[in-house]
């Protein structure tokens, strides 16, 4: 038995002419194609940027926009990258959880931004272990591309 008796689970309301996103959780993540945009668009980002009425509508353009344009996800970086503002800004109680995720997670650039960030923050001391790991990792990544 669905969990939505609009869409069957699909996400995806078929009007005849078009598909729109359902209103359940699984419409917010099908994927939907838009004319003036490269890419698929999830349905959240549908609702938000290319149905009537809109919050932050996004009109037709000359050429097509890419997907990686859209709002919303324009504030994603990659972990190697947004991981240096999230140490930069970490409480310190914040930092032992940062160290747990540093230590099991494959980071495969921006090392020494990383290190510098967080021995900034951390100290030396304190999460020499942290810095080791990532050192570790770099010296692998760096093998690695070599290859
Ligand atoms: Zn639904």
């Amino acid at each position: 038995m669905p969990k939505c008796s609009e869409c069957k689970d699909t996400g995806v309301i078929e009007t005849g002419n078009n598909s729109l996103p359902c209103n359940c959780e699984a419409g917010e993540v099908a994927l939907f194609n838009v004319a003036w945009v490269d890419g698929p668009v999830t349905g959240q980002e549908m609702r938000r940027h290319f149905l009537n009425p809109c919050p932050e509508p996004i009109s037709a353009a000359a050429t097509k926009i890419p997907a990686s344009d859209l709002p919303g996800r324009r504030r994603l970086k990659p972990f190697h990258e947004s991981i240096v503002d999230v140490i930069q800004n970490a409480l310190w109680f914040e930092l032992q959880g940062l160290s747990k995720l540093l230590l099991v997670t494959k980071i495969p650039k921006n090392h020494d931004a990383i290190i510098e960030a967080w021995t900034r923050r951390a100290g030396v001391e304190r999460y020499k272990h942290v810095v080791a790991s990532l050192r570790q990792q770099k010296a692998i990544a760096e093998l690695t591309n070599k290859s």
